[in-house]
């Protein structure tokens, strides 16, 4: 944590500018020898104009705009300098590669962050919203991440934090003066504090059932025998419902798997018509990687061609499904030899939705009905959702703590024994803002960052 970082801040390739971060006590004095002037000195908070130089060779690497963010007051808390150089990947290289020949270090993943955390710039569940801001793949999870930022979850939890001080106050009080015991008026309105945090914190645990879906997105498997339109299905889900972000880690525009945005979660679909030409030739429904992306998906998108007789691959595959998540897209409504009867033969409690996947016809539906079984975000309404299984986990365990010290003060324990639930709710409460969290436990969180951030 100690030295003077550098990093590209913008995403490696080209582009009109490339902004490059250097933080640290250094970071003014490795400015002056790349821009050449021991007497560089630019006003804080305002941008200059420089020629940046290899001092080695002499020759100058680019012009670029220099900024100069006096600490305390940026984002790391510490000396900033931004460099805005061209967008191009050599002289992003060169100019870090200069830097790190002076005095610099590359910094490790999140590391900006890192430090802006130990300098009390934000908390942890802000540093955490950054990270999930940066890889928001719909706008409703920006949002959320957005409202994180802002310092949301911390405030919701400030009384729940006040309230357990103060409850710990009393008893520790009584445990000091031992032969004054609780008076009983006292411990009832106590254990009803008590009922009401724990009822307050399952509702905010229970968010997550949908908020960890913008987090995390939903893996939609559209499996059917061939020609019933999977890919066209595909396609047209994709069509209508672009996600923000295109690229998904290891896709590409033609893959298999691309993201899409429904109802402002992030939703990974993937074809499996395409694995089976370009893989599962030889091998039926349900075998190899579409079994694998079958077993991986958290809902089976079943499309059955409905203008022709049911096929043996379609029953299979219904009776295959019947115990995971799934839906029946009944494609080619279009088509006058379409039949909505075909779902009486299937003989199937499933949800079934009629579609065509040529014309777009009741597509909204199918939309509604992905969504439905895990329940819908709505950006406006919504309010601030648990994202992360770490906030998840840590409100649970909360929970359980306050409930064993509640479930000891009926049993009517001593003071020493529900003190022990309420410091540990106190303690588990403060992870989330990172006031009580250890060292390993940063590593683990930054190492999620991507570098330059
Ligand atoms: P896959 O093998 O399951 O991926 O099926 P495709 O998406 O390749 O579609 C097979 C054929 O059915 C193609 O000729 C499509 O144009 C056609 N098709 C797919 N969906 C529809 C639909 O809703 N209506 C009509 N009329 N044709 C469709």
């Amino acid at each position: 944590m100690t030295g003077t970082i550098v990093a590209l801040a913008t995403p490696p390739g080209r582009s009109a500018i490339g902004v490059i971060r250097l933080s640290g006590p250094k970071a003014l004095p490795l400015v002056r020898s790349l821009v050449g002037d021991d007497h560089f000195d630019p006003e804080p908070f305002r941008v200059v104009l420089r020629d940046i130089k290899d001092l080695v060779s002499g020759e100058i690497v680019d012009r670029a705009l220099v900024t100069y963010f006096k600490a305390p007051r940026s984002f790391t808390g510490e000396d900033v300098v931004e460099i805005s150089c061209h967008g191009s990947p050599v002289i992003q290289r060169h100019i870090i590669d200069l830097i790190l020949h002076l005095d610099g270090r590359l910094a490790s993943p999140g590391e900006f962050t890192l430090r802006a955390l130990a300098n009390k710039k934000l908390n942890l569940s802000q540093a955490e919203a950054i990270r999930d801001l940066i890889n928001a793949q719909t706008n409703t999870a920006a949002v959320q991440a957005a409202r994180q930022l802002r310092g949301e979850l911390a405030a919701i939890l400030q009384p729940f934090k006040e309230d357990l001080i103060r409850i710990i106050v009393i008893f520790e009080s009584a445990v000091e003066f031992s032969e004054d015991d609780l008076p009983a008026p006292q411990t009832q309105e106590i254990r009803q504090e008590l009922a009401d945090m724990l009822l307050h914190l399952r509702k905010l645990a229970s968010t997550f059932a949908t908020g960890h879906l913008l987090h995390d997105g939903l893996r939609v498997a559209i499996v059917g025998a061939p020609n019933a339109g999977k890919s066209s299905l595909f396609n047209k889900l994709l069509g209508m419902e672009r996600a923000i972000v295109t690229a998904h880690p290891g896709t590409t525009r033609d893959s298999l798997t691309e993201p899409i945005s429904l109802g402002g979660i992030p939703v990974l679909l993937t074809d499996t018509a395409g694995i089976r030409e370009a893989h599962d030739q030889i091998e039926g429904i349900g075998i190899g990687r579409t079994r694998q992306v079958m077993a991986d998906a958290d809902l089976l998108l079943i499309v059955i061609d409905g203008s022709k007789k049911l096929m043996a691959e379609d029953r299979e595959l219904v009776t295959y499904a019947k115990d995971a998540r799934h839906l029946i897209a009944l494609n080619k409504a279009d088509l006058p030899s379409f039949s909505s009867r075909l779902s009486d033969d299937l003989d199937t409690s499933s949800r079934i939705v009629e579609v065509s996947a040529l014309t777009g016809a009741g597509f909204d539906q199918l939309s509604a009905a992905i969504l439905e079984p895990f329940g819908s975000v709505d950006s406006q309404d919504a309010g601030l959702l648990i994202t992360d299984s770490r906030h998840h986990d840590l409100l649970r365990r909360t929970h359980d703590e306050i409930q064993a010290a509640a479930s000891l003060l009926t049993e009517e324990a001593s003071e020493e024994l529900v003190l022990v639930g309420l410091h540990n709710a106190l303690r588990l409460l403060g992870e989330i803002t990172g006031e009580t969290t250890t060292e390993e436990l940063l590593s683990t969180i930054f190492a999620t960052f991507c570098v330059g951030k």
